[in-house]
């Protein structure tokens, strides 16, 4: 296969959207599959919508999830630099030929006259196009004036590696801008100049550029420059109805799903499979895995939903097949400390570790744990209508739960050895000599020992809980009923 070059473009506003990661997921995995080189590049001329400190988060988030980088910030390479700021004086050269050329033309008309344009044309139901409104002499380009493009429209075909083959009439070919104002480019303009200068083989993006697609070709064109492959990926949609994600129906960025505790693993692999697939019924993958099977040619090209609950499916299958795979102590090391409840701090790391290794099978989202895991390091709060209420346990009365619950703590008083083993033995024998079900006997010592929607096998709980903290609770359990 041939070496892809293939870029990631963010621009730094600070949001990192779930479609802005998978648009760097699939350059990423082209690039490495062809062994060639993907590049980061920031895209920094809107000046208005810079966030400071948003590269930085780009760059965290690229590297969280195993998206480095060949040529760009921080590493550098061939075609630094990579900051679309610091390459202002060669977009302006650029235009400078096109002027020279007669395809580009520096324009002093005010603003006000553009806006008056507009409305003229708005009030006589027509386009507004500023190609019909070209001044008609020639200024000389100096700072404070754009440059802009002179289109010559005409229809135009291409091919879309996803869309396949598609065509466009003159309708949206305009006099777009090149240079702004502030004397930094376009968009439209900068990212044209920067993939041929950088030699990228794939223009890799969202689908909300195709209706650009033939101001882009007419500059191609200008310029002389061959086409690069062009890649629109599907739009994500919202997880109800037709519309594309915003962040007015909730989405999170990629950094609040980190604070949350999706594993890069899990986000990688939704990520890549939002929009592509492999033609199985295979949902998760590895990096490796994804490497081997991505192309192209399968990445659908209608909208791809997303799903939350998707996600927290699918870091949930990770959680365990990290745990199962390679072990609960490399689980436990990708637990950052902030996902533990706080008391948590002041147990022994094994300690920790045997929770992790009971209950990581419940965990969804990392920060559950704290939830899931709090009554292992604190004393849960007694709530006796727990044990009262609950669909099985209402059953019985209060004196049958209080006095179940103290034969269960004096048994368990008497084990020698606090095994898991021993335990379940116990627990077996509680249920012949109480003469109560699985169900009723389990339910009322799990909740008497964590008052928690759910733990862990109960025989696992109390050997993690120990015998102390066990008797403990069962014993205020009790008094609490009564
Ligand atoms: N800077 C553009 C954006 O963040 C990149 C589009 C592209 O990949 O060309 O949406």
């Amino acid at each position: 296969m041939e070496k892809a070059v293939t870029r990631f473009a963010p621009s730094p506003t600070g949001y990192i959207h779930i479609g802005n990661v998978r648009s760097a997921i699939y350059p990423y995995l082209l690039a490495k599959q062809t062994d060639g080189t993907f590049i980061l590049r920031i895209e920094d001329t809107d000046q208005a919508r810079y966030v400071e400190g948003a590269t930085d988060l780009i760059k965290e988030t690229l590297l969280w999830l195993g998206l480095n980088w060949d040529e760009g910030p921080d590493i550098g390479g061939p075609h630094a630099p990579y900051f679309q700021t610091e390459r202002k004086e060669l977009y302006l050269n650029w235009a400078k030929k096109l002027i020279a050329a007669g395809r580009a033309y520096a324009d002093a008309t005010p603003s006000e006259k553009i806006d008056e344009y507009r409305k003229e044309d708005t009030a006589k139901k027509i386009p507004y196009l500023y190609r019909n409104h070209r001044p008609t002499e020639t200024t000389e380009w100096h700072e404070g004036i754009p440059i802009r493009f002179k289109a010559e429209p005409k229809n135009y075909t291409w091919v879309d590696e996803v869309m396949g083959e598609l065509s466009a009439g003159p309708e949206v070919q305009d006099d777009i801008i090149l240079i702004k104002k502030d004397g930094l480019p376009t968009y439209n303009f900068a990212h044209i100049i920067d993939d041929m200068e950088m030699g990228v083989t794939h223009v890799i993006r969202g689908q909300e550029y195709l209706s650009s697609m033939p101001n882009y070709l007419a500059l191609y064109d200008a310029l002389g420059l061959p086409r690069p492959k062009f890649v629109s990926l599907p739009h994500i949609l919202a997880p109800q109805g037709n519309k594309k994600l915003s962040k007015r129906d909730g989405a999170k960025s990629v950094t609040d799903y980190r604070e949350d505790g999706i594993l890069p693993e899990a986000m990688l692999n939704y990520l890549a499979c939002l929009g592509w697939n492999d033609g199985t019924e295979q949902e998760i993958y590895t990096m490796a895995e994804l490497l081997e099977r991505f192309s192209l040619s399968r990445i659908q090209n209608s909208g791809a939903r997303f799903d939350e609950t998707k996600l927290l499916w699918m870091n949930g299958m990770w959680i365990r097949k990290i745990h199962d795979e390679e072990g609960n102590d490399v689980l436990y090391s990708k637990i950052n400390e902030k996902f533990w409840p706080d008391s948590a701090k002041d147990y022994p790391e094994e300690y920790r570790k045997k929770v992790l290794n009971i209950i990581y099978d419940r965990l969804k989202a990392l920060k559950d744990l704290k939830s899931f895991s709090a009554y292992f390091f604190e004393e849960p709060t007694v709530d006796a209508n727990l044990i009262k209420n609950n669909k099985i346990l209402k059953k019985l009365s209060e004196d049958e739960l209080s006095s179940l619950l103290n034969t269960v703590s004096l048994r368990l008083s008497e084990i020698q050895d606090w095994t898991e083993e021993n335990l379940q033995d116990v627990l077996n024998e509680l249920l012949e000599t109480t003469g109560k079900k699985p169900a009723e006997l389990f339910s009322l010592i799990r909740i008497a020992v964590s008052f928690a929607p759910f733990s862990p096998a109960l025989n696992l709980t109390l050997e993690a809980l120990g015998r102390e903290r066990t008797i403990a609770r069962l014993n205020l359990a009790a008094r609490s009923i009564d």
